[in-house]
C-alpha cells in the first residue's frame, strides 16, 4: 500500500508508514506533522479515504460492501475539531478530478422560496400530500387538488433560481458536473442554465390529458382556471407575495396551497381542450411512479459517474435513495450537503450539514 497520490504533502500527515488492524483492513497513520489540525482526503484509487483530527489519523479501506464505508467526517467527535472550511476541502477532495453527477431535493429551492415540506424546520407542519391513485379516481380530489394549485402555482412559477441552481449549472459548464437528477418539480435547474437535467418527478410547468395524452402548458391552464374562477385571482397574486404561516394561500413545493372548503366546493376544473379529458399536472404524485425510462436514464447517469453529489435532500423516498445506494454499491464516493440528517448518511463519504447556498458557490468555484 503506497501513498495516497491525491493527497498534497502539506495535508498529508507525515512520518512513518500505514498499520493496518483489524479484519476490515483499517488502517491507522502514525500522526505527527497532523496533529492540532483537521486534514482529510481520498485517494484517487477509491481505495482509501481518510480524516486527520486532533485525536489522530485514520483511513479506511472502501470495500464495495455499502456496509464497509465509513463516515469520513461529521461525526460529532470529528465535528468538534473540524476548521473553517474543513467540509468544503474534503467535498472538492472527493469531487475534483472525477465525473460527477448531482441529485438534487427540495432543499435546494428552499431559499427561492419553494418551501421544502420535509426539512428540519417544516417537520411540524408536514399534511398529507395528494395521491395518485385518489386524483385520478375522485372528481371531487381533482377540484381540491386545482382549486389548491391555482394559488400555489404563481409561486412556483414566479421562483427564481438561487445560487446553488447556479454553482450547479456552472460547474456543468465547467466540466466538473455531467448531470443533475433532481426530485424537484420547479424547473429551477433548467432555469439556472443546467443543459442535463433528469426530473425524476416532472415538472409542474406541465400539463398532460389522461385519455389523450395532449400537453398544455400550465401557465395557459393557469389563464383557463382563473377565467373559470374570477374569484380566486386575487388569491392568486396574494399568495406569490409569501403568505404566513395561517395565511389562506399557502404554497408547498409541489404547487399545492391550503384552502378553505367552501372556495374548494365552488371551484370548476378545467378539462382538455382537445377531448374534454382529465387533465393531470406532469409531476409523479405519492402513490404514482417514475416512468421506466427516466428511471433507466438516471441510472445511467449514476452508473457512469465517479462520484455522487448529494444536495438538499432528506433521501425520505426511495425514489431518490435507490440512486445513492447505487453509487455506493458501485463504490463511487458520495458527498452529501443537506440540514439535518438523511437516509443516506451511513453510506457517505462525507456529510456536511449547511445550506445549498452557501456550501455550493464555492465548491464549484473550487471545482
Ligand atoms: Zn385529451
Amino acid at each position: 500500500m503506497g501513498r495516497c497520490d491525491h493527497a498534497s504533502s502539506s495535508s498529508f500527515p507525515a512520518g512513518g508508514s500505514p498499520r493496518w488492524s483489524g479484519r476490515r483492513r483499517k488502517q491507522w497513520w502514525p500522526v505527527s506533522a497532523a496533529m492540532g489540525s483537521s486534514v482529510t482526503g481520498a485517494c484517487r484509487s477509491r481505495q482509501v479515504g481518510w480524516v486527520a483530527g486532533a485525536t489522530g489519523v485514520r483511513s479506511w479501506s472502501l470495500g464495495t460492501r455499502a456496509s464497509a464505508y465509513p463516515l469520513l467526517c461529521c461525526g460529532v467527535m470529528h465535528a468538534a475539531v473540524a476548521e473553517p472550511g474543513h467540509h468544503l476541502h474534503v467535498a472538492v477532495s472527493l469531487l475534483r478530478g472525477r465525473h460527477v453527477v448531482a441529485l438534487t431535493g427540495a432543499g435546494i429551492s428552499t431559499e427561492s422560496g419553494i418551501p421544502d415540506y420535509r426539512g428540519p424546520a417544516t417537520q411540524a407542519r408536514a399534511r398529507n400530500p395528494i395521491q395518485h391513485a385518489e386524483f385520478v379516481r375522485d372528481p371531487a380530489a381533482r377540484r381540491r387538488y386545482w382549486a389548491r394549485s391555482v394559488i400555489g402555482w404563481p409561486r412556483v412559477a414566479g421562483a427564481a433560481p438561487n445560487a446553488a441552481h447556479a454553482a450547479l449549472a456552472a460547474m456543468e459548464r465547467g466540466g466538473a458536473l455531467s448531470a443533475v437528477i433532481t426530485q424537484n418539480v420547479d424547473r429551477l435547474h433548467a432555469r439556472a442554465g443546467s443543459r442535463r437535467v433528469v426530473e425524476l418527478h416532472g415538472a409542474l410547468a406541465e400539463v398532460a390529458c389522461l385519455a389523450c395524452g395532449r400537453r398544455e402548458g400550465r401557465a395557459e391552464l393557469q389563464e383557463r382556471l382563473l377565467a373559470l374562477n374570477p374569484e380566486m385571482a386575487g388569491l392568486a397574486r396574494a399568495a406569490i407575495a409569501g403568505p404566513g404561516p395561517d395565511v389562506v394561500g399557502r404554497a408547498n413545493p409541489d404547487g399545492d396551497a391550503e384552502l378553505p372548503a367552501g372556495l374548494v366546493d365552488r371551484f370548476r376544473v378545467a378539462d382538455c381542450q382537445a377531448c374534454g379529458g382529465v387533465l393531470k399536472p406532469d409531476v409523479v404524485f405519492f402513490g404514482g411512479s417514475v416512468p421506466r425510462d427516466v428511471v433507466a436514464e438516471a441510472y445511467g447517469l449514476v452508473d457512469a459517474a465517479e462520484a455522487l453529489l448529494v444536495v438538499g435532500s432528506s433521501l425520505a423516498v426511495y425514489s431518490g435513495y435507490r440512486f445513492v445506494r447505487r453509487a455506493a454499491e458501485r463504490g463511487a464516493p458520495i458527498a452529501i450537503v443537506n440540514l439535518g440528517p438523511t437516509r443516506g448518511d451511513p453510506l457517505a463519504a462525507l456529510r456536511w450539514d449547511e445550506r445549498a447556498c452557501a456550501a455550493l458557490p464555492p465548491l464549484a468555484a473550487m471545482l
